[in-house]
Protein backbone atom coordinates (compact mmCIF):
# COMPACT_ATOMS: atom_id res chain seq x y z
CA UNK A 1 0.00 0.00 0.00
CA UNK A 2 1.57 3.31 -0.98
CA UNK A 3 0.95 6.12 1.29
CA UNK A 4 0.09 9.14 -1.35
CA UNK A 5 -2.03 11.23 1.28
CA UNK A 6 -4.43 12.48 -0.94
CA UNK A 7 -3.83 10.14 -3.53
CA UNK A 8 -5.07 7.36 -0.95
CA UNK A 9 -9.14 7.09 -0.78
CA UNK A 10 -10.49 7.08 2.51
CA UNK A 11 -7.33 8.12 4.51
CA UNK A 12 -6.35 11.10 6.16
CA UNK A 13 -3.50 13.83 4.24
CA UNK A 14 -2.62 13.62 7.91
CA UNK A 15 -1.53 9.97 7.93
CA UNK A 16 1.65 11.37 5.99
CA UNK A 17 4.76 12.73 7.38
CA UNK A 18 6.65 15.47 6.30
CA UNK A 19 10.62 14.36 7.43
CA UNK A 20 13.91 15.21 5.81
CA UNK A 21 15.73 12.51 4.25
CA UNK A 22 19.39 12.15 2.93
CA UNK A 23 19.63 12.25 -0.85
CA UNK A 24 23.03 10.39 -0.73
CA UNK A 25 22.12 7.13 1.60
CA UNK A 26 18.53 7.45 2.06
CA UNK A 27 18.65 7.88 5.87
CA UNK A 28 15.51 9.84 7.46
CA UNK A 29 16.78 12.14 9.20
CA UNK A 30 14.67 13.19 12.86
CA UNK A 31 14.87 15.38 14.44
CA UNK A 32 15.58 17.60 11.88
CA UNK A 33 19.70 18.11 11.24
CA UNK A 34 21.59 20.17 8.65
CA UNK A 35 23.95 17.07 7.68
CA UNK A 36 23.15 13.49 7.28
CA UNK A 37 24.20 11.48 10.77
CA UNK A 38 24.70 8.63 8.91
CA UNK A 39 26.82 10.10 5.76
CA UNK A 40 27.72 13.61 6.81
CA UNK A 41 26.11 14.99 3.32
CA UNK A 42 24.03 17.61 3.22
CA UNK A 43 22.00 16.70 0.41
CA UNK A 44 18.49 16.38 2.67
CA UNK A 45 15.48 16.96 1.19
CA UNK A 46 11.90 17.31 2.54
CA UNK A 47 10.00 14.03 1.97
CA UNK A 48 6.71 12.92 2.63
CA UNK A 49 6.22 9.44 3.88
CA UNK A 50 4.29 6.87 5.69
CA UNK A 51 3.34 8.07 9.38
CA UNK A 52 2.86 3.98 10.30
CA UNK A 53 4.93 2.40 13.46
CA UNK A 54 5.08 0.74 16.21
CA UNK A 55 4.79 2.00 19.97
CA UNK A 56 8.27 0.86 21.53
CA UNK A 57 7.19 1.59 24.88
CA UNK A 58 5.12 3.97 27.20
CA UNK A 59 4.88 5.99 30.24
CA UNK A 60 2.31 7.65 31.87
CA UNK A 61 3.11 10.64 33.81
CA UNK A 62 2.65 11.52 36.33
CA UNK A 63 4.02 14.89 36.86
CA UNK A 64 4.42 17.91 34.64
CA UNK A 65 5.50 21.59 34.87
CA UNK A 66 2.65 22.44 32.73
CA UNK A 67 -0.90 23.62 34.52
CA UNK A 68 -3.34 21.70 31.41
CA UNK A 69 -1.16 18.30 31.99
CA UNK A 70 -1.56 18.70 35.66
CA UNK A 71 -4.86 18.88 35.81
CA UNK A 72 -5.22 15.85 33.33
CA UNK A 73 -2.39 13.28 35.15
CA UNK A 74 -1.53 10.58 34.35
CA UNK A 75 -0.91 11.56 30.82
CA UNK A 76 0.19 8.70 28.50
CA UNK A 77 3.07 9.20 26.50
CA UNK A 78 5.47 6.95 24.05
CA UNK A 79 8.19 6.26 22.03
CA UNK A 80 7.25 5.32 18.29
CA UNK A 81 9.11 3.59 15.97
CA UNK A 82 8.34 4.74 12.60
CA UNK A 83 8.45 2.52 9.71
CA UNK A 84 11.27 4.68 7.81
CA UNK A 85 13.46 4.28 10.89
CA UNK A 86 13.20 7.32 13.06
CA UNK A 87 11.93 6.89 16.60
CA UNK A 88 9.82 10.31 18.17
CA UNK A 89 7.77 10.51 21.38
CA UNK A 90 4.30 11.04 20.89
CA UNK A 91 1.00 11.53 23.18
CA UNK A 92 -1.01 8.18 22.79
CA UNK A 93 -4.49 8.77 21.89
CA UNK A 94 -6.05 5.84 23.51
CA UNK A 95 -4.74 4.92 26.84
CA UNK A 96 -5.10 1.09 26.31
CA UNK A 97 -2.07 1.31 23.74
CA UNK A 98 0.26 -1.39 24.81
CA UNK A 99 3.80 -1.71 23.65
CA UNK A 100 4.21 -3.50 20.33
CA UNK A 101 0.84 -1.89 19.08
CA UNK A 102 0.91 -1.18 15.28
CA UNK A 103 0.27 3.18 15.59
CA UNK A 104 -0.09 5.97 13.05
CA UNK A 105 1.13 9.32 14.11
CA UNK A 106 -1.08 12.32 13.55
CA UNK A 107 -0.21 15.89 14.06
CA UNK A 108 -2.85 17.87 15.44
CA UNK A 109 -2.97 20.71 17.57
CA UNK A 110 -2.95 20.46 21.11
CA UNK A 111 -4.99 22.44 23.71
CA UNK A 112 -2.74 25.66 23.32
CA UNK A 113 -3.15 25.70 19.68
CA UNK A 114 1.12 23.78 19.29
CA UNK A 115 1.88 21.76 17.15
CA UNK A 116 2.25 17.87 18.42
CA UNK A 117 2.49 14.25 17.47
CA UNK A 118 -0.03 11.55 18.89
CA UNK A 119 -0.15 7.99 17.86
CA UNK A 120 -3.31 6.64 17.17
CA UNK A 121 -4.26 3.05 16.66
CA UNK A 122 -2.90 1.76 12.95
CA UNK A 123 -6.44 3.02 10.65
CA UNK A 124 -8.24 5.32 12.88
CA UNK A 125 -9.78 7.91 11.69
CA UNK A 126 -8.53 11.65 12.27
CA UNK A 127 -8.72 12.44 15.57
CA UNK A 128 -8.54 16.25 17.82
CA UNK A 129 -7.19 17.40 21.29
CA UNK A 130 -10.90 16.54 22.64
CA UNK A 131 -10.46 12.78 21.61
CA UNK A 132 -7.09 12.46 23.01
CA UNK A 133 -8.61 13.95 26.49
CA UNK A 134 -11.15 11.50 26.04
CA UNK A 135 -9.53 8.58 25.09
CA UNK A 136 -6.98 8.89 28.45
CA UNK A 137 -10.25 8.02 30.39
CA UNK A 138 -10.59 4.70 28.16
ZN1 LIG B 1 23.26 10.23 4.50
Amino acid sequence: MQHGGIAEKGRRLMTDLILPQCGACGTVIYPRREICPDCLSDDIADQTMTAEGVLLARVDLQHSLEPYFQDHMPWPTGTVQLKRGPVMIAHLVNGALTTGAAVDIQQMMDIKGRPVMVAVPLGSPTFTWADVEKGRQI
